[in-house]
């Protein structure tokens, strides 16, 4: 209980495993504090094909239980809790879960991002009757059945894609004449025969007795209402980073991404990943709207390490 970690990692995704990686073999006591639902997205993603070192594509998990396995290895602590609320206005820095209270010299917050879910009318009351975000989790559910993806970027045609695979069909809906998904994933949604496309449409009401069974669709040109029978609904319209526990605490943006403090106004510029307040550090999805891979969460947990393990020199 009395224990002062020199790092406190928030979460468990590539950025936070990363970070823990790193500040151990630093030779820094490290505690990961990796949330009730550990691992992140990748967590939900089937196989990753994109992440270096693997030649054959690796399946999500398996590559998150392989670097947590890593950070371990170098001595980091794992908890499997969620930090319920955070004090960083003494040092060390007080972080609680729901029954434990423990301290840090140094802070590096990755808590990622969550699924945005579209709040309409039927969405929230049929997730588990046919509603879902994570197509890798519960597509096989779908064998030989009707569904829909709602979304237009990659995460829309990943979850057609893996839907394909079970469903008979799969429509994908967007809000717009053309999908803002990268030319390769596109490419191969195109060229699937169980996917087609409803352009310029949104989805306003979700409708079924205990179970999905139809949506309401509006035609974003025309106005024009329409209900399409489906046995699915999968909703991948994009994330909201986590930052609920440091709001009014850590400096963030309009959509409540943490701000490094290169970009606020903060007047030490020496590391990068720092946040607002000196000592805690921020890498991953929480702060990164723009790139959001796991390659680039890692290579920021790495810089968020570094500057870490600076920071502790620099106090001595
Ligand atoms: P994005 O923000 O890229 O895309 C969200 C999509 O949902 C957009 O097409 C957007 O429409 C649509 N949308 C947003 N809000 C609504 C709403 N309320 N109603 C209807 N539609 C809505 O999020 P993604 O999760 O797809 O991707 C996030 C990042 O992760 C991207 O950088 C992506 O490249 C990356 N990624 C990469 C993958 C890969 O490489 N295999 C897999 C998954 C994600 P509009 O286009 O009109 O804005």
């Amino acid at each position: 209980m009395n224990k002062i970690y020199d790092v406190a990692v928030i979460g468990s995704g590539p950025a936070g495993l990363t970070a823990a990686i790193y500040t151990t073999r630093g030779a820094a006591s490290t505690v990961i504090i990796g949330g009730d639902s550990w691992g992140g997205q990748l967590m939900l993603t089937s196989v990753v094909d994109n992440f270096p070192g693997f030649p054959e594509g690796i399946m999500g998990p398996d590559l998150m239980e392989k670097i947590k396995a890593q950070a371990v290895r170098f001595g980091a602590e794992f908890i499997q809790k969620n930090v319920s609320s955070v004090d960083f206005s003494t040092r060390p820095f007080v972080l609680k879960t729901s029954d434990q209270e423990l301290r840090a010299n140094s802070v590096i917050v990755a808590t990622g991002a969550e699924t945005k879910w579209l709040g309409i009318p039927g969405e929230k009351e049929l997730i588990g009757r046919g509603v879902s975000s994570c197509a890798p989790c519960d597509a096989p559910f779908f064998k030989e059945k009707e569904v829909l993806v709602i979304g237009g970027g990659d995460s829309a045609m990943e979850e057609a894609l893996v839907l394909s695979k079970f469903a008979s069909k799969v429509t994908i809906i967007h809000r717009r004449g053309e999908f803002k998904a990268s030319k390769i994933m596109q490419d191969k949604v195109f060229a699937n025969k169980k996917i087609s496309v409803i352009w310029d449409s949104e989805v306003t009401k979700v409708e079924g007795d205990g179970k999905v069974e139809q949506v309401e669709i509006k035609n974003t040109k025309t106005e024009k209402l329409g209900q399409i029978k489906c046995d699915g609904v999968f909703v991948a319209i994009g994330h909201s980073p986590s930052t609920q526990i440091f709001k009014g605490i850590l400096d963030m943006d309009e959509k409540g991404y943490i701000v490094p403090s290169q970009k606020s106004e903060i007047k030490s510029q020496k590391y990068n990943t720092q946040t607002s307040i000196e000592g805690v550090f921020v890498s991953g999805d929480v702060h990164d709207y723009r790139y959001k891979q796991a390659i680039t969460a890692a290579g920021f947990g790495c810089m968020a390490a570094i500057d870490a393990l600076n920071f502790l020199e620099n106090e001595k």
